[in-house]
């Protein structure tokens, strides 16, 4: 493996092989008619809660679908939830290492509407057929010190997932230096605390001037979280980080789940 995980073929082919040992089931969703399918897999008991989470929307911030990866390959998500995954929701940009899709299409800012890129149009039509109780976006940032979150839904799953980071010794960013570089968002539009970011879905999609992936299923999803790690750390931490958040947060969701049971026994 090398410094950011490897070539996207590489990841592909670590998705097929957990396809044919039966740990999923992967599909391939056609998307821009020359370009690459997009990979969609799914997993885990069909009547437990549903969680969508997608990586590598940014094609340079990788380390979250290499996590992501790994989760599914150490049977780490809790298989009482029932998952739709996206590998990477970017893979013209994954392979160049760039933000941006071959387009030169910020993929995370087309997710109005039916999809104002190939990428997002085809998430959004697949995903339609679920009500998620939780999605999980996994990005990096290069300006950050630590990790942090976005979090929409009201809860405090975020809360939960920077407990679980911290307790292992990774380190959270104080959102004061890396908050004021990170955009349109300012003080007055949201709450911030240390490791994580609570706004308002709606004022934030007009301030950023498109809809986010995680903006998008926010309007239907219970719970929605971006994770955000370090770029400049080493890889193997980035990658650590967001596979010590993604249980957490599942953890939190299958807690709430068990006191509010949603069917009859
Ligand atoms: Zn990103």
């Amino acid at each position: 493996m090398t410094a950011t995980g490897g070539t996207y073929r590489e990841l592909v082919k670590r998705w097929r092989r957990l396809h044919d040992g039966g740990t999923l089931t992967l599909r391939e969703i056609p998307c821009a008619p020359s370009g690459p399918t997009l990979l969609c897999a799914e997993m885990g008991d069909p009547s437990g809660p549903a969680v969508a989470i997608a990586a590598g929307m940014h094609g340079d911030e990788p380390a979250g679908a290499w996590a992501l990866l790994q989760l599914a390959e150490s049977h780490a998500l809790d298989l009482q939830c029932s998952y739709r995954l996206w590998p990477c929701t970017n893979p013209t940009g994954y392979e160049a290492g760039t933000r941006e899709s071959i387009e030169g299409l910020d993929v995370n800012r087309t997710f109005g509407g039916a999809g104002g890129s190939p990428e997002a149009a085809a998430v959004l039509e697949t995903n339609r057929d679920t009500a998620f109780a939780l999605s999980l976006d996994l990005h990096e940032d290069c300006d950050a010190t630590g990790f942090y979150c976005y979090e929409y839904g009201g809860a405090q799953l975020g809360r939960r997932v920077i407990a679980a980071l911290e307790a292992r010794g990774f380190p959270i960013d104080p959102l004061e230096i890396t908050f004021g570089l990170a955009g349109p968002l300012d003080g007055a539009r949201c709450r911030r605390e240390r490791g994580r970011i609570v706004a308002d879905a709606l004022e934030e999609a007009a301030l950023i001037g498109g809809l986010s992936y995680t903006l998008a299923i926010a309007r239907s999803a219970r719970y929605a979280l971006t994770f955000e790690t370090p770029s400049p750390a080493a890889w193997r931490l980035r990658v650590a980080m967001h596979r010590t958040a993604v249980p957490a947060a599942i953890a939190r969701l299958l807690e709430e789940s068990a006191k509010t049971p949603s069917k009859a026994p």
